[in-house]
């Protein structure tokens, strides 16, 4: 049997690679105008990274990370989000040391193991940013807003919502609550959410069984548990959004699968999917834990084949120039092909035969504006046959003179 791609990776190229290539580059170009630097890191990092960072008791460390030995026993893994990664080489690089604050921004496959579906890959891109440094509520309102702007450039009809599920002073005393709440409903809640409801109650919020999702309806909400610092923190970025004009939604339920998250938390849904396309939010702590400095941080990633899947790439206005060549003329035609490349215009040489028909047929087919018809003649007179794909115009070009 001829081979196959691995179940869950995905070829990308034709329609679909174009709308990717799109959305990255219309949020490079956003990143680009907040100053946003890039960063490239390794696709592999040790496993422990990500157990530290991601969470031990998280449905990606339990159960999707791709972890191997490599020749040495060394337990590493394929990366599943880019935030850890980027922390990491902060820290490694002693980039606190040069700047007071960091911006920087990440591009790259992530890896998960899950039951492939519908917008759900084992392998997939994720186009992100953080910010380093930076405790106060304006950045979240500004890495928001990035979020909104993100949308709005590329037409995707998502809705943001927010919460915040606030830090180490008061996210204990909403645990416990939460705990007790979660053993009064606990024949309702599914199997995983049964070692969930001890280890990781927060992570119950977030299960995506239906009833699991009516059992916690009526619990607690993390925003009446918020300190005073979280609750000012909070209201400080809502009031920058309004004042920004950015719609949001506040969702008491959202918590992100992650566990590093405190305070603000966000994602951008998709009302098509019912899927968050883009998320993201505050992680106060996890530059220290991870053996840095105390730098509070944010950011967010945007799941690009989820994004993708929601735009239509405006067309494309470069013309298309397709040299047909007739008789024995190849070296005429490719010295065509060379001085109209040379004039900065796109260029593609027939390599079919066949009736001028069937190469204009083919023309249309691959979207040329121009046909440039190259002959015996042509090729005695030093000129080209440049037919007008959509008008039917044709006129004779020398060459060296601008077509
Ligand atoms: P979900 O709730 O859909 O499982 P998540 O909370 O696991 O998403 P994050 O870890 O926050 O997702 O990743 C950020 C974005 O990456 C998501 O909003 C989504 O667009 C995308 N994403 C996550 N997992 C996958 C996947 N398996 N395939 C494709 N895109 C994904
Ligand atoms: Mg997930």
């Amino acid at each position: 049997m001829a081979f196959q791609t691995v179940r869950g990776f995905h070829d990308i190229f034709g329609e679909d690679l174009k709308r990717f290539r799109y959305v990255t580059s219309v949020i490079r170009q956003i990143l680009a105008s907040y100053n946003f630097e890039e960063i490239i890191t390794p696709v592999v990092e040790f496993a422990e990274l990500f157990e530290r960072s991601v969470g031990e008791v998280t449905d990606i460390v339990q159960k999707e990370m791709f972890v191997f030995e490599d020749r040495k026993g060394r337990l590493l893994a394929l990366r599943p989000e880019g935030t850890a990664g980027v922390v990491r080489a902060y820290i490694q690089h002693k980039l606190y040391a040069q700047k007071p604050y960091h911006k920087l921004f990440y591009e790259g496959p992530m890896f998960r193991y899950e039951r492939p579906q519908a917008g759900r890959y084992r392998q997939f891109h994720q186009i992100g940013a953080e910010v380093f440094g930076v405790a106060d509520p304006s950045a979240d309102a500004e890495i928001i807003e990035i979020v909104s702007r993100v949308l709005k450039a590329l037409n995707v009809p998502a809705h943001i919502e927010i919460n915040s599920i606030g830090c180490k002073v008061c996210r204990p005393a909403y645990r416990e609550a939460l705990k007790e709440f979660l053993e009064g409903v606990s024949e309702k809640l599914c199997k995983d959410c049964q070692d969930r409801k001890e280890r990781n109650p927060l992570r119950v919020l977030d299960c995506k069984v239906e009833t699991c999702k009516s059992a916690v309806s009526e619990a607690p909400k993390v925003v009446d548990f918020l300190c005073d610092e979280c609750r000012a923190h909070y209201e400080r970025v809502k009031e920058f959004l309004s004042s920004l004009g950015i719609d949001f939604k506040e969702n008491p339920r959202l918590v992100r699968g992650l566990d590093y998250y405190t305070r603000t938390v966000f994602e951008a849904v998709s009302p098509k999917t019912g899927n968050a396309i883009i998320a993201g939010g505050r992680y106060d702590y996890l530059v220290e834990d991870l053996g840095g400095p105390p730098t509070p941080a944010l950011g967010f990633a945007v799941g690009v084949e989820r994004v993708a899947s929601l735009v239509e790439v405006p067309c494309e206005k470069e013309d298309l120039y397709f040299v047909i060549p007739f008789g024995d003329v190849q070296d005429y035609a490719l010295e065509v092909a060379k001085a109209l490349r040379d004039e900065g215009k796109k260029v593609e040489l027939s390599y079919r035969g066949g009736s001028l028909r069937k190469q204009l047929d083919f023309a249309n087919r691959i979207g040329a504006r121009y046909a440039v018809i190259v002959g015996e003649d042509e090729k005695k007179g030093g000129y080209i046959t440049v037919k007008d794909m959509e008008s039917g115009d044709q006129k004779k070009v020398w060459v060296g003179k601008k077509v």
